[in-house]
């Protein structure tokens, strides 16, 4: 199983951060040794003095594909999760600006908290899907993904001109605006439509 994630895939996003916009989805993996499921609490790693959370839309692959074409990528999924791309952005921005590889501030353990999936029959429209995520009760970011750069599929299509999917491939979709800092005690939770999907304790 492999964790794909995308980078600056909602506009306001990229310019928080002071990225120039993407022509194609920047793409980069977590390690299956990341992923933290039914709402386990998240342990600051040693490593950093600076975790963001970042809230994603989160889907799951359901079928063996390559070179997938855009039109036909609809068939690849059909559940989706909610979840948290925690980011070591101390360690993000020293591996930026020598313009090395993410994978130290992207792929620590717990750096990827997931909900239960659920089928997407579920929703009226994935593609204009309202999603949260409430540090401490207080909502810090607000997203739909009517708002992503690339859609479900095209980051399919893509990304399956490099890599092979396989079942049970899960593909973090980007975060939207209002990234920001977690610290020992906060409590996240993470909202598809008004359903609480993740909780997430910081220790
Ligand atoms: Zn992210």
């Amino acid at each position: 199983m492999k964790i794909i994630c995308v980078g600056r895939n909602y506009l306001a996003h990229a310019k928080e951060l002071k990225n120039d916009l993407p022509e194609e989805p920047v793409i980069f993996l977590k390690p299956d040794s990341s992923l933290l499921t039914r709402n386990k609490d998240f342990y600051i790693p040693s490593v950093s003095e600076n975790i963001h959370y970042e809230v994603e839309i989160v889907i799951k692959i359901c079928s063996l594909g390559k070179n997938i074409q855009k039109k036909f990528a609809g068939k690849y999924y059909n559940e989706i999760a909610i979840g948290i791309d925690f980011t070591a952005r101390d360690i993000q921005d020293k591996l930026k600006s020598k313009g090395l590889p993410w994978a130290l501030a992207k792929g620590f353990d717990g750096a990827a908290p997931i909900s239960d999936f659920v089928n997407i029959s579920n929703f009226k429209n994935i593609k204009n899907l309202n999603f949260k995520l409430n540090k401490n009760d207080e909502v810090v970011q607000n997203g739909n993904t009517s708002l992503m750069i690339f859609s479900f599929d095209h980051i399919i299509a893509f990304i399956s001109k490099y890599f092979m999917i396989k079942t049970g491939d899960l593909i973090f979709t980007g975060t939207p605006a209002g990234v920001g800092p977690v610290k020992k005690g906060d409590k996240l939770e993470a909202f598809i439509e008004d359903k609480k999907m993740l909780v997430c304790n910081v220790k």
